[in-house]
C-alpha cells in the first residue's frame, strides 16, 4: 500500500530506490562486491558465526567446572541461548541471500538480516521471546568483531549509482539504495560521502544540522525529521525521497513511479542547463562582481569546487578532519598535509580554513554523542573548546601556518564573542608562528577572519573589524542563537526562519559596517545557497557568497539575472517589514 511520509527537504532530488534500514549500526562498511567475491564473503560470515560458535563452546565448558556461585545455572542457559540463535540457519540464510541477490559485503549483509530478525522478534507476542532480541544483537554484535579482527575485506569499490531508467529495466542486484536511519552523525554522513546510497532518510534532525548540511554538501537527495520513517518502512520496500518537497513516499504505485521519474529527467535537463554557466563570470545587470565560493568539508572535495566553477573555498570545516577518529586526533603533520592537499585542490585558488568548530550536533565520536551537557550548543563548543585546550589549538594552527607556503590560505576562527576571546585567539596564533620559527620550520602568511554568528558579536562588530582582517556570517548559528531554536531539533523546525526580522537586520548591519569599513564580508552559512534569498542578500550589499558547490552554478543564475542598485532600495523596504517573507513570495 502506498503512503508517504513528510519531514524537512534538506538536499533537493529525487531518488527511488530500495529501503536500506540502519538500525543504529553505521559504524560498520556499506559497499557492494563483485559477483565473483560473493562466496568469499560468505565464507567470512560462516568464518565468524563458527569461531563465535567455539568460543562459546569453550566457555560452556569452562564454566562446567565452576560452582553455582562463579557460574550460575542462568549464565549457561544464556549461552545456550546464544548458541541456538548463532546455529539458526534463518540468520545464516538471510546473510546469505543479502550477499548473492544483492551484492552486500557481509558487514552489511549481517546487520540488514539482523535488522529483519530483530523486527521479527519486536512483533512476537511472548514476551520471553521477544527480549531474546539483545541477545540476537549480541551475537551478531561478536560475530561483527570477529570479522573485524580476523578478515580484512576487499577495498569497497566507488560510485555505482544507478539512474531511473536503469531501474525500471532491471530489477536485480543493482537498484538505487536509500538511507533510513533514527538518526546520522555528521561523522556517520561523512563515513557514506562516497557510498553507495541515492538518498538519505531520518527520523530526527532540522534543516540546517551538520548532518543535512553534510547530504546537502554530497548532493544526494536528503530528507530529515521525518519522525517514524525508520519504524514505518520495511527492509527492502520500494521508496521515492523527494528531496524538494522534504517527502518520502514508500510502496509507490506505477502511476507516481512514472510522475517521479518524469521529475527526476526535468531536475537532469535543468542540471545540464545550469552547467553552461560554468565559466560565465558572476556579474550582476548592472556590472557589480560577485565572489561564489565553495563550503567543503573535505581536502578531496576541492576537486568538485573547482568543476563546480568556485572562486575558492570560503568555509573549509576542519572539524569533520577530527571526527570519528576514537580519541586519536590527527598530528600535526597529518593536518598540514590535508590542508595542503585542499590547497593544492584548489590550484591556486584562496582557501579559507576555519579552525575546529566541535561540540553541540558535531561531536567527535558517536560515544561523546550523548554528552551529558544540557545545553551543547551554548556549551564548550568551537574556539570555546580550542582555548580550553591549547596544545590541541596550537597544533592545528601551526599546520595551517605551514600550509599556508603552497597557496593562498585564510584563516578563519567560529563562535567568537568576548573581546577576552579575540585576544587569546591572536595570541595563540602569534605563539604558533614562534613555536614554527623555533624549529626553523616555514610557513606562510595568511588574512585571519571571525565568523559572526552570535548576536553579541554581530552587535559588537567594532571590536571584530579592528582585530581581523575579513568576516564571514555564519547564518546557521547566527539563526539558531537570535530565535533560541535547535538548528538540529526538528520539533522546533518550524521556526527557524532565515527571514525573521531580527535575524535580517543582523546580517544586513554586518554586512552594511564591513562594506563601510572596507573589510571584505561573507556569508558561509546555508542561507548564502538558498536561492531564494540571492536578491535579498544581494541587495544588503552582499558580494561574497560561501556554499555547497552543488548550490553555486543555481546561486550564479540568480546574480545573472540581478541588478543590485535596484535591489537595494527593495531590500530596505523588506528589512523595515514586519513579515519580510510575505514581499519575497
Ligand atoms: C554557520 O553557523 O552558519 C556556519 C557556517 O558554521 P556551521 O554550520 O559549521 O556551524
Ligand atoms: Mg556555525
Amino acid at each position: 500500500m502506498t503512503f508517504s511520509i513528510h519531514g524537512l527537504p534538506v538536499a533537493r532530488g529525487i531518488a527511488i530506490g530500495r529501503a536500506v534500514l540502519m538500525a543504529g549500526r553505521v559504524d560498520v562498511a556499506h559497499y557492494f562486491i563483485q559477483p565473483g567475491e560473493v562466496e568469499a564473503e560468505i565464507e567470512r560470515v560462516r568464518a565468524g558465526r563458527n569461531a563465535v560458535i567455539d568460543e562459546i563452546n569453550r566457555l560452556q565448558q569452562t564454566i562446567a567446572g565452576m560452582g553455582p556461585k562463579e557460574a550460575p545455572h542462568e549464565l549457561s542457559a544464556l549461552l545456550d541461548v546464544h548458541l541456538m540463535l548463532l546455529q539458526d540457519e534463518d540468520l545464516i540464510d538471510g546473510v546469505k541471500h543479502w550477499i548473492r541477490e544483492r551484492l552486500y559485503n557481509a558487514e552489511w549483509a549481517l546487520t540488514t538480516q539482523l535488522e529483519q530478525l530483530s523486527r521479527q522478534f519486536d512483533d512476537m507476542e511472548d514476551e520471553y521471546l521477544r527480549e531474546r532480541k539483545a541477545d540476537l544483537e549480541q551475537v551478531a554484535e561478536r560475530i561483527l568483531r570477529y570479522m573485524k579482527g580476523v578478515a580484512t575485506p576487499a577495498a569497497p569499490p566507488r560510485g555505482r549509482r544507478k539512474t531511473q531508467q536503469d531501474l525500471l529495466l532491471d530489477d536485480s542486484v543493482d537498484v538505487p539504495l536509500v538511507l533510513i536511519a533514527h538518526d546520522l552523525s555528521p561523522a556517520d554522513m561523512l563515513q557514506f560521502k562516497q557510498s553507495v546510497f541515492a538518498g538519505f532518510v531520518t527520523d530526527v534532525g532540522g534543516k540546517t544540522s551538520h548532518t543535512a548540511i553534510v547530504a546537502r554538501s554530497m548532493d544526494i537527495p536528503a530528507v530529515v525529521g521525518a519522525r517514524s520513517a525508520s519504524h514505518l518502512v520495511r527492509q527492502d520496500d520500494w521508496v521515492i525521497v523527494d528531496g524538494d518537497d522534504g517527502v518520502m513516499i514508500v510502496d509507490p504505485s506505477p502511476i507516481i513511479l512514472a510522475e517521479y521519474g518524469f521529475k527526476q529527467r526535468q531536475a537532469e535537463l535543468e542540471r545540464g542547463r545550469l552547467a553552461r554557466l560554468r565559466h560565465t563570470p558572476a556579474i550582476t545587470l548592472d556590472g557589480q562582481k560577485v565572489e561564489l565560493l565553495a563550503n567543503i568539508e573535505l581536502p578531496e572535495d576541492a576537486v568538485g569546487a573547482v568543476a563546480a566553477g568556485a572562486g575558492g573555498v570560503g568555509l573549509f570545516r576542519s572539524e569533520f578532519l577530527f571526527m570519528g577518529r576514537k580519541g586519536h586526533l590527527p598530528d600535526e603533520d597529518e593536518q598540514y598535509e590535508a590542508y595542503r592537499r585542499a590547497v593544492e585542490g584548489m590550484q591556486g585558488l584562496p582557501v579559507t580554513i576555519r579552525t575546529i568548530d566541535v561540540g553541540a550536533d558535531k561531536p567527535l565520536d558517536h560515544e561523546h554523542r550523548d554528552a551529558a551537557h544540557l545545553n551543547p550548543a551554548l556549551g564548550l563548543r568551537a574556539i570555546r573548546w580550542c582555548l580550553a585546550d591549547p596544545a590541541m589549538f596550537l597544533t592545528q594552527l601551526r599546520a595551517i601556518l605551514r600550509a599556508a607556503l603552497h597557496g593562498k590560505v585564510n584563516l578563519l576562527i567560529p563562535m567568537l564573542a568576548h573581546a577576552s576571546e579575540v585576544r587569546q585567539t591572536l595570541s595563540l596564533l602569534d605563539f604558533a608562528r614562534a613555536e614554527l620559527d623555533n624549529r626553523g620550520v616555514a610557513y606562510g602568511q595568511v588574512q585571519v577572519g571571525a565568523m559572526i554568528e552570535i548576536p553579541a558579536a554581530a552587535l559588537t562588530l567594532r571590536t571584530f573589524l579592528h582585530y581581523f582582517d575579513f568576516l564571514s556570517i555564519g547564518t546557521n548559528d547566527l539563526i539558531q542563537y537570535t530565535l533560541a531554536i535547535d538548528r538540529a531539533d526538528e520539533s522546533v523546525a518550524h521556526l527557524y526562519d532565515p527571514l525573521h526580522p531580527a535575524v535580517l537586520q543582523l546580517v544586513a548591519r554586518t554586512i552594511a559596517e564591513c562594506n563601510a569599513a572596507g573589510k571584505s564580508v561573507s556569508v558561509c552559512g546555508e542561507m548564502a545557497g538558498d536561492t531564494t534569498l540571492t536578491r535579498l542578500l544581494l541587495g544588503l550589499g552582499l558580494r561574497s557568497f560561501s556554499m555547497h558547490p552543488a548550490q553555486i552554478l543555481a546561486v550564479k543564475q540568480e546574480v545573472l539575472r540581478a541588478d543590485a542598485q535596484r535591489l537595494a532600495t527593495w531590500a530596505q523596504q523588506v528589512l523595515a517589514a514586519d513579515e519580510p517573507a510575505q514581499l519575497l513570495a
